[in-house]
């Protein structure tokens, strides 16, 4: 079965007519009124994409959607009734790959997933897990997990895309400004340095020595480079 569309929204009516939609479009479709629910599906049946309402009842929005970004790799789009630049920019920093205001016209709402989830696709490295030095990091891109020399490594969501968006070309090197757009999605003055400050948090979970890496070089004056080796399947 296809994997589903997960809508949260507690407006029933704005809900089933974005489902209407989209199951026109040909999508399956579940929806969940609280986040408390919208995890539980989202744990149960990893959605191909959520559209996420920020005004919920049980908890805010933008919690949920960092919750949500733990579970699995896909995108999630932010539907909502503010429109302010400042939430706009928050709701990206949190992962959300497309925001849309309300009242939002369902038509550009089914555009707007196909256009992500084409994004995804093309930048996502697969759905198989892919495995690196002999199996000593594997990343599996579905589950949005990390198998670290035979152990389950935690790393945030923004760490993992970073990994994830290196790893998809070993040897390449990319400047921090597109690991800015690439990995986390948006451009935003100021976040070429923090670029720095996830790599040096994921090289301590996947590097034995973090000071002679392994997996993530650093290419001086310039950026970063995956250097594991793919391994065949
Ligand atoms: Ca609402």
């Amino acid at each position: 079965m296809q994997p589903p569309i997960l809508i949260v929204e507690d407006d029933l009516k704005i809900a089933r007519i974005i489902k209407a939609y989209l199951e026109g479009a040909d999508y399956r479709v579940i929806h969940a009124d609280t986040a408390r629910t919208a995890l539980e599906k989202a744990e149960q049946e990893l959605p191909l994409a959520v559209i996420l309402d920020l005004g919920l009842p049980d908890r805010s929005g933008e919690e949920l959607c960092q919750d949500l970004k733990e579970l699995g790799n896909f995108p999630v789009i932010m539907l909502t009734a503010r429109s302010s630049e400042e939430e706009r920019i928050t709701g990206f920093a949190l992962g959300a790959d497309d925001y849309v205001v309300k009242p939002a016209s369902p038509r550009e709402l089914v555009y707007r997933v196909k256009a992500v989830l084409k994004r995804y696709d093309s930048g996502s490295a697969g759905e198989r897990p892919a495995s690196f030095n002999k199996g000593s990091l594997i990343l599996d891109s579905r589950r949005h997990s990390l198998t670290c020399r035979g152990e389950t490594c935690s790393v945030t969501p923004t760490e993992f895309k970073l990994l994830q968006t290196l790893a998809a070309s070993p040897g390449r090197t990319y400047s921090r400004d597109e690991l800015v757009s690439k990995a986390l999605g948006y451009q935003f003055d100021g976040y070429e340095r923090s670029i720095d400050a996830h790599i040096k948090n994921l090289r301590q979970k996947i590097e034995l020595d973090s000071h002679k890496p392994e997996f993530i070089k650093t290419i001086y004056g310039i950026g970063y480079l995956f250097a594991g080796e793919r391994d065949a399947l």
